[in-house]
Parts: structure tokens; sequence; C-alpha cells
């Protein structure tokens, strides 16, 4: 009655039936014989006879309703058993009516004789409950090994069991692949074994695995064996193998085991475990019921996936370096191929394939700010992108963070190919949505060309070059590879590296450009800027090592650094004539405004510094405040509730949204260098800073013009209403100790 045990209610109910049918049955089969309404007494022989009878009849009827059932469920063919169930079943019918005869003759004659009888069927009870479970072990090991007697019966059987085990083989990589079956009466195992190599084996009694089968009875649970050295049996029969259970309906009927891998060192991971027993999970319902060729495409549809898993990224869908560096492999055989064989100069050069490198700029700001989620938002839109931007025989590729690559399939010369880059970072320079939030990020593109002689990874590596190089020319440019670029490159490397050894060293010094009021040209403060010299290479451009510190991370540190000494020298300055109400001006990065300890470090400096918050400006680009705009608000107000004031640097190049400047906590706009005008220059080119300036009136803020150069700019400027100005006209950025000097000159 398997299905009947597997829905409970059906089985209730077919009891129940049953029950009914039976004690209608019996009542009518004792009646026809002994007839009701005679004498009460003790029984007579007719009523023996009778309940006899009845119960042969209910179990009969008993009988043949169970084996139409399981036959009907389609389960198994149920009636050739039927004789014995009748035979069974009527010896325990006659015995049990004869001891329930028994008991009511002995209550007729002397009551207290039952609890005589109790003993012996007591006794017969225990002996039949022990009977009963030993047949049903008997039972299931018969029908365990009736089935491996069909494996061994049918041909098909075999070989779909060792193409399974071959499957296994190359989907984990091992030499060996195994079925291992609890033994028979005998208690040996057999195994079913695609390999060592080109070894088969079907059904084999194998001692030597008894081991497994005894963990995989004892835990029944999948397990690596993975330490050779540990030394008990079962490590010494393979260097890592993978074992799990084949599950039947009884409990464990064996266990599938794969080992011995090709590539020797490489342990089995979790993932793969797991992935085996599926496989063996499929397996046992697979042996137990003989269907085998479902558990097959069962496999390839695994196999399938693991395939793409291989080849794939899994976060975007988009082909995996493995992937890429495969095909493009192709594509250039395919060139040398071409150009040994001599064709034709616009046939080869039909087949010349071309990579781009792209690597996503900002987009660590984003992933810091607005979170991972966000970030894998953005890298799966960046890739539907991409693959709408190129065609079916292109192909995209994710080769890792937020590098992507394209391999154009067409050969195109270098013009052809400059235009579809520049339609992939158009379509990358749309907004971004990322949950509410717009963000634009652009793309550095590196772009090689293959040439014949080369590999695929000469080609990617040269692209990836390019790409630096794209890098090294500030944000979203495209750059084709030429030979010198490994130079610029190389040079990049050491230069982080340098970079990072003079930040740790302390060796990052402060220049300090005046800030003056542009009514009576009065110093009211200072910009500090930071400045690094290599010794045997001079002064480094701050366009050069900003960007370069930001990447590394190691701005952080510079930004607190030149922040330090900015407040120091703030506070000494204090003393000089004329200094003592001055403004210090620092620069900030996003990184450093990320940092969750902000607000409390800039306090810190400045206290450690004896340097009064009101005497600190601190400037942003728009781009940087807008990154994180709640987490960065709270920190400037923070900051601003102690004294200290927020520029806008560069104001006019970013964002520049209205509603955005009014959420913002800002105290000074500083006018963008490019809005500050040639002096030949149309007055219409003065509408931007006019408007700026406007701007800043309405809103309450000063604003500082940047990059002042010229007396007519000044003028310009402060008719203009612009109340601060900045520029090499009244001073470029000093050292420290020519600050009070600077005052003198300037004053
Ligand atoms: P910025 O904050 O806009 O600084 C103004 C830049 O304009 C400085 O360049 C300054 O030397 C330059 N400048 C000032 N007056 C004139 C002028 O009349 N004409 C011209 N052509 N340029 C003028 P610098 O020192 O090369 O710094 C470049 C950028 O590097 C700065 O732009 C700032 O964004 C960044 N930077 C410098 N120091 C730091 C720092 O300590 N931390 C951070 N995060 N960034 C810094
Ligand atoms: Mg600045
Ligand atoms: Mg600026």
């Amino acid at each position: 009655a398997l299905i009947i045990a597997r829905q409970p209610l059906a089985k209730l109910s077919f009891n129940l039936a049953q029950y009914l049918l039976g004690a209608v049955a019996s009542v009518v089969t004792f009646y026809l014989i002994a007839g009701l309404g005679g004498p009460i007494g003790p029984p007579q022989p007719i009523d023996w006879l009778a309940a006899f009878a009845a119960m042969l009849v209910v179990s009969t009827i008993s009988a043949f309703t169970i084996a139409t059932v399981v036959t009907l469920s389609g389960r198994e063919q149920q009636f050739s058993r039927l004789p014995e169930a009748l035979q069974v079943g009527g010896l325990f019918a006659i015995t049990n009516t004869a001891l329930a005869l028994l008991v009511v003759e002995i209550l007729w004659v002397q009551p207290m004789a039952v609890w005589l009888v109790a003993i012996p069927l007591v006794t017969l009870f225990v002996a039949y409950r022990a009977y009963l479970s030993e047949r049903q072990k008997h039972e299931s090991l018969e029908l365990l090994y009736q089935s491996s007697q069909i494996f061994q019966g049918s041909p098909e059987f075999e070989t779909a069991m060792l193409s399974l085990l071959e499957h296994a083989r190359v989907m984990f990589g091992t030499d060996r692949a195994e079925f291992i079956l609890v033994g028979g009466e005998s208690g040996v195992p057999l195994r079913t074994a695609a390999g060592p190599g080109d070894e088969r084996e079907t059904m084999v009694p194998s001692p030597e695995r008894a081991d497994i089968i005894k963990r995989v009875l004892e835990s029944s649970a999948p397990f690596i064996i993975d330490d050779p050295q540990e030394g008990d049996d079962l490590d010494r029969l393979f260097r890592f193998a993978m074992v799990s259970p084949l599950r039947g309906e009884s409990g464990v009927i064996g266990a599938m085991l794969v080992a011995d891998r090709l590539n020797e060192n490489d342990e089995f991971t979790a993932d793969q475990l797991r992935m085996l027993e599926t496989i063996a999970n499929q397996a046992s319902v697979a042996l137990e019921n003989g269907q085998l060729e479902q558990s097959l495409t069962e496999l390839s549809r695994l196999k399938e996936e693991l395939r793409h898993q291989a080849f794939h990224d899994p976060l975007t869908g988009l082909a995996n370096r493995a992937l890429f560096t495969q095909v493009l492999s192709e594509r250039m055989k395919a060139l040398a191929a071409g150009s040994a064989n001599g064709a034709s100069g616009s046939r080869s050069h039909g087949r010349t394939p071309v990579v781009l490198f792209l690597d996503l700029d900002d987009f660590k700001i984003v992933n810091d700010t607005v979170g991972h989620g966000a970030g894998d938002l953005l890298l799966r839109t960046v890739a539907e992108r991409l693959s709408a931007a190129i065609r079916g025989e292109d192909l995209a590729a994710r080769l890792g963070g937020d590098e992507f690559a394209v391999l154009l399939a067409d050969g195109h010369d270098a013009k052809h190919a400059q235009l579809i880059a520049d339609r992939i970072a158009a379509s990358l320079q749309l907004p971004f949505d990322l949950g509410g939030r717009e963000f634009t990020v652009g793309a550095s593109i590196g772009l090689a060309i293959g040439q014949p002689g080369q590999d695929a990874s000469d080609l990617l590596k040269n692209a990836d070059v390019a790409m630096y190089a794209a890098k090294s020319k500030g944000k979203r440019q495209l750059a084709v590879w030429s030979p010198e670029m490994h130079e610029i490159v190389l040079e990049r490397h050491t230069l982080t590296a340098d970079l990072t050894r003079a930040i740790q060293a302390d060796e990052i010094d402060v220049a300090f450009q005046p800030l003056v009021s542009l009514d009576d040209e009065r110093i009211i403060g200072f910009e500090a800027l930071a400045r690094w010299h290599l010794p045997g290479r001079g002064p480094i451009d701050p366009a050069v090592f900003i960007p370069l510190a930001e990447e590394s991370g190691m701005i952080i540190e510079l930004g607190r650094a030149v922040l330090r000494q900015a407040c120091r020298r703030a506070a000494s300055w204090s003393d000089e004539p004329g200094l003592s109400d001055i403004t210090i001006s620092v620069n900030l990065s996003p990184r450093q405004v990320h940092e969750p300890e902000f607000a409390a470090d800039v306090l810190a400096i400045l206290s450690e510094a004896g340097l009064a918050p009101e005497h600190l400006l601190l400037e942003m680009t728009e781009t940087a405040m807008f990154s994180d705009i709640d987490a960065t608000i709270a920190k400037l107000q923070a900051l601003r509730e102690h004294g200290v004031r927020i520029a806008v640097d560069d104001f006019g190049t970013g964002y520049s949204s209205l509603r955005w400047l009014r959420q913002f906590p800002v105290d000074v706009l500083k006018l963008a260098r490019e809005f500050v005008v040639e002096d030949d220059a149309e007055n219409d080119d003065w509408a931007f800073a006019h408007a700026i300036v406007m701007l800043g009136r309405t809103l309450g803020l000063s604003i500082i013009a940047e990059g002042i150069e010229t007396r007519d700019q000044a003028d310009r400027l402060r008719d203009l209403g612009c109340d601060l100005g900045q520029g090499y006209l009244f001073g470029r950025p000093v050292p420290s100790e020519q600050v009070p000097l600077a005052m003198a000159t300037v004053a």
C-alpha cells in the first residue's frame, strides 16, 4: 500500500471502509450459520464454526481489497501474491479466533483462569512481533537484491548506469566514478564503476568498499575525503574523493562516489558536494524505479548549468573572462591562419579582432555610498547597455569588478572601432536610476587591434594598457593602444608605490594660496593645496597624484595630513600682524567624508592644533557632495554647528541643481575657473559667471572666484557682485614660510 502510505487521508478512508466492510461481512456470516436470538450461555460448537467462518471471510476480503488497491495504484501486480496473502491471513484468522473462543469459554467456566491463558498469549505476541520485523528486514533486502538482479539482467540499464557515471566523471573532472550498492545476503557491496581510465565494471562484489558503505549507513550524509595524510582506511584508497548516499525509499541503499581528480591538487568544494548529492538523489530514485533515462536528462541539464556557470558572470549574465579569452583565442588563431595562407589583404583584414577594455569611473563611490545592492544594479544596467550597443556577433564580457570587455567580431579599422567605442561610451554616460537616485558614471575605454602573431592574452593586455592610459588622461576618455603605452602604465604603478611611501613618511607638503576680498584686495585667508616633491623627479602635479591617491584609498591619509598641517599653520599665524582673523580653506575628497568618523576626526584635528572651528572652510566639489547626500548632509551639518564653514569647489562644473543647493549646508560657492574668461572675450561669455554670482547672492552665500590672473578679470567680477577672489594675480600657492611675506606684498 505504498501509494496509500503517502496519502494519510486516503489511507484513513480506505482503512475505515475496509473495517466497515469486514464488520458487516462477519456479522452476516455469523448470522447465516449460527442464527441470532439463541439463549445466552457458553458458546456451542455451532457458534465456534460461525466465528471461524466469519473471521476467514474478513481476512479474505482484506487480502483482496489490498491487492486490488495496490495493483490499481500502478505500483506493481499484486494478484500473483494473493495465494500467499490468503494463506498467511487465514492462518492468523484461525489462530486469533481459536484464542478468542478459548477466552470466552474459560470466562464462562472459571473467570480467574483467564490469567493463566494470558501468560502464553503474551509470549506468543512477543515472538510474533520478532518474527514480523525479521520478515520485514528480509523483504526489503530481497527487494534490493531483486533490483540489483534487474540491473544485472538488463544491458540497457547497465549502459545507462555507466553513462551516468561517465557524465559524473566529466562534470567533476575525476578519473573515477562509482555506484556502490549495499550488499545483499552476503553483505559484500556491489560496485559499478567508470574509471580509472577506460576500465568499466558492473555489479562486481567489492569488499574494499565496505568501509564507505559503513560510513554512509552511519551518517547518511554526503562527505568529502580530502586529507590523504590522516590515514584512515578510506583515505588510503583515494586522494580527494566525494561520497554521497543513495537514498532509497526504505533508507540508504548505497553510495555514489567520485574520486581521483585529474587536476591533482584540486580539492572538492562544498558546492560540488551539493551538486553530487543532487545527482545521487536523482540516481537513487532512478535505481529503485528503473527510470534511469529521466535521471540522465536531469544530469545534462545540471551539466549545462555548470557549463554556463563556468563561462558566465552570475551577476550580469555576460560572458566571463574564461569564455572571452577562449573566443578571442579562436579569433586570433583564425587570424594567424589567414595571414599564413597569404589571404588577400581585405579578407584577412576582415577578420582582425578588436578588443575594447572598459573600466567604470567612480564605481567605487557608488558602491561605498549607496551600498552593494545599488552597485550590483549599476553593473547589471551597464551590462544591458553594453549588450544593446553591440551586434549579435560581437561579444561582451564582465572581466571582474567594474571591468568589462567587448570583442568586435568583424574586422574594423581603428576609425570604425573608435566610432563603436564612442557609441558605447555615450550610452554609459546617460544617468543611471539606482532605486530612485540618479547617478552618472562614465567609463575609461582602451582599444586594441589584433595583429598576427599575437595571442589572446597579448591583445587583451594591450587593451587593458590602453584603458590605463585613458584613465590617466582623466575620466571618460578613450585611448587606442600604442607601444609607448606600456611605459605610461608602468610609470603609473611606480608612482602609486612612491606616493604611498611618501604619504606614510609624511612627505606631503602644503602650499598656501591667498584668498582676497575683491573690494580692497585684502587677504582674508588661504587655500591649503597639497604638494609632493618626488626626489629625483621634482614636483608632481596634484592633478596626477590626487587621483592616484583616490584610487588607492591613500587619499584619506593624505587629506588628513593636509588638514592637520593647515590647521597647525593657521593656529601658529594667529600671532602675526593681520593674520589673526584669517580663513584657512582645505580640500576634501569624497572618500574622506564617507569615513564614519569623519566629523569627529575634523574636530579632533582642530582642537589638537588649537584652531577655532570658525577659521576653517572645507571645500568639496559638487560631485563629491552628491554621492551620498543624506549622510554627507548630516556630517557637514554637525561640523557647521561647531562653526566650520563649507564651500562648494569648482561650482558650475558638476550637477549644479538649485533644488540640490538648497538642501545642502553650504556657506560659500567657489566659481570655477572656466567661468572666469579671457580678457578679450565677448560680453556674453560672462553670462555664466553673472548668473552664478546672482544665484549665490540670492541664496545668501559668499562667492570666491577662482583663477583670477588679470586686473580686468578682477574688476569685472567685482562689478558683477562677486565679493572674494583667488588667483595668480593676487598670489601663487607658496610654502608656509612665505605666507607672512605674501601678506606684506599684497597688503
Ligand atoms: P582646486 O581646489 O580647484 O584648487 C585650485 C587650483 O587652481 C590649484 O591647483 C591652484 O594652484 C590653481 N590656481 C590657482 N590660481 C590660479 C590661476 O590664477 N590660474 C591657474 N591656471 N590656476 C590657478 P593645484 O594646486 O594644482 O590643485 C589642483 C587640484 O588638486 C585642486 O583644485 C584640488 O581639487 C586638488 N587638490 C589639491 N590639494 C588637495 C588636497 O589636499 N586634497 C584634495 N582632496 N584635493 C586637493
Ligand atoms: Mg579647492
Ligand atoms: Mg577649485
